[in-house]
């Protein structure tokens, strides 16, 4: 959750809706794991001097309760403290996920009810997000269904991305969790293809599964981007809705933004201009020759999913062309921190790479390029397109997934549309739409209305906040009339 913790757009988006719900008069508090890079003095956490007891397995475990504030905000945030399980480095394991990340996991899970208990909150809804707190759906429904405080509370789980579905061994998960392995065999709620599914687990488990946009909502109903899973979101369709990601304006936005060299909005677009500048020379790429050049940028893990691939295969014929500067940061598999490393010391007046994470350069990056390229092979939502729109900066996309739900391809008859798409996965389509959006950089009347157009979308996470609440609102009817 932003600013504590955060890997990707999981952590936005769960600090984004709170704030929207207090707006709507509603109540929540937060349970997160104090991970030991969050800067809990900073942040203002106290240590509440709490212990909660988790029952794990046959024996009980334990965790020190801080208890801090959103920034901003009334919302409380209750940190777990236990150090055998979050005081490393990372947060779900760096590179590879740690090995005890079942037992890390379900504890929080648990720990969760044992939290509400201590601070005598009797929740209408629990939202619990990703594989990781999967668990909270199956322990809502048996260990905690007859505890009159939680017997009326509804389970809503939402799924942000699919490719990550906690695949534990059995006799451990199930022994940790305290179900044993009478519980588990073929075609449970916690079983397939032999294994623990942590994903499976939350989506039977829950009353209403959300996931992070309409089409990708679509999509995993079907092979291609199901993981495995079709069956099991087939058999519970009916429950599932995709609400689209929205954006915290208030740090997204040019106007406002503290990290820029010069704040702008579409009025002042020369403010703009003056990022690329700055950045162009902060970084090296300022060379004499050329600074009219389009810069792309890129801000992502550096993924599979995030369709590098399409980008390594063409970008050497658009860097030999002298057709623009890229901008790239990220961090993630080490053949692609390798490859763009290679390509920043072949290309050093063209190409800036940075590995690892940086939310400064971020906002620098997207306010700073003139296009965006985001040619994923599949994505749930993804953010950065949506900042990148409202910093004017055009975004170039693959159509799945919220990209497909947020960017529609420019017509120049028309003059609607804020960015370019490709359909098939595919780099040759992809150099296409590449190729299309250069067509058109600074072409007077078009170049300004699509960066009009695109600075005139509204995401914001006021709307998709009130989505939420009707699913809630839904849930807990399922559960009253039960
Ligand atoms: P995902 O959750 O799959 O990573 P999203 O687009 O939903 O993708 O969210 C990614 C978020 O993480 C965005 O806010 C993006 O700006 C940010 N981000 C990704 N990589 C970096 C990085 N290396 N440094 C700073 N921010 C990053």
């Amino acid at each position: 959750m932003v600013p504590f913790a955060k890997t990707g757009g999981l952590a936005d988006i769960t600090a984004s809706l709170p704030v929207e719900w207090e707006k709507q008069g509603q109540e929540t508090v937060v349970v997160m794991p104090k991970y030991a890079h969050i800067d809990v003095y900073a942040y203002g956490f106290k240590p509440t001097f709490m212990v909660v007891y988790v029952p794990i397995s046959t024996w009980t475990e334990f965790a020190h309760v801080w208890k801090g504030h959103l920034p901003n905000s009334n919302i409380p945030v209750y940190l777990l403290e236990n150090n055998d399980y979050f005081n490393r480095r990372g947060i779900y394991g760096d590179p590879n996920e740690y090995p005890d990340n079942d037992r890390r996991f379900i504890f929080l899970s648990r720990a969760v009810f044992e939290v509400a208990k201590m601070i005598d909150f009797k929740p209408d809804v629990i939202h619990a997000h990703d594989f990781h707190t999967a668990f909270t759906m199956a322990f809502l429904k048996s260990q905690y269904r007859n505890d009159p405080r939680f017997s009326k509370t509804a389970g809503v789980y939402t799924i942000h991305n699919l490719a990550y579905q906690g695949w534990f061994n059995p006799q451990r998960a199930m022994d940790f969790a305290g179900f044993g392995m009478k519980e588990f065999y073929p075609g449970c709620w916690f079983e397939h293809k032999s294994s623990v599914n942590a994903m499976k687990t939350g989506i039977m488990f829950a009353d209403k599964i959300t996931t992070v946009s309409p089409t990708y909502a679509k999509e995993i109903r079907n092979p291609y981007f199901s993981e495995g899973l079709q069956d099991v979101l087939g058999a519970k369709g009916g429950d599932l809705v995709g609400i689209l990601n929205g954006i915290y304006y208030n740090e997204w936005d040019p106007e406002k933004d503290n990290y820029l060299h010069s704040k702008y909005n579409r009025d002042y677009l020369m403010g703009k201009h003056i990022n690329k500048i700055n950045f162009l020379k902060e970084t090296g790429l300022n060379d004499r020759d050329n600074l009219d050049l389009p810069l792309i940028g890129m801000v992502s893990r550096l993924t599979e999913q995030k369709g590098i691939d399409l980008l390594i295969d063409k970008i050497e014929y658009f860097l030999g062309n002298n057709l623009f500067r890229l901008a790239i940061l990220g961090s993630g598999e080490s053949r692609y921190e390798d490859y763009f490393r290679y390509l920043a010391w072949k290309y050093p007046k063209r190409v800036y790479v940075n590995i690892g994470y940086n939310n400064t350069l971020s906002h620098r990056i997207i306010a700073g390029s003139d296009f965006m390229v985001l040619p994923s092979r599949f994505e749930p939502c993804g953010l950065t397109q949506m900042y990148a729109l409202k910093y004017g900066t055009i975004p170039i996309v693959r159509q799945t997934g919220g990209l497909a739900d947020t960017i529609e391809e420019y017509n120049s008859k028309k003059q609607t549309g804020n960015g370019f798409t490709f359909y098939n996965y595919n780099a040759d389509d992809f150099a296409y739409a590449v190729n299309r959006a250069l067509s058109l950089y600074s072409k007077g009347k078009h170049w300004d209305k699509i960066r009009l157009n695109a600075m005139s979308c509204d995401f914001s996470s006021s709307g998709s906040a009130l989505e939420y609440l009707k699913v809630f609102k839904w849930a807990m009817d399922k559960v009253r009339l039960k």
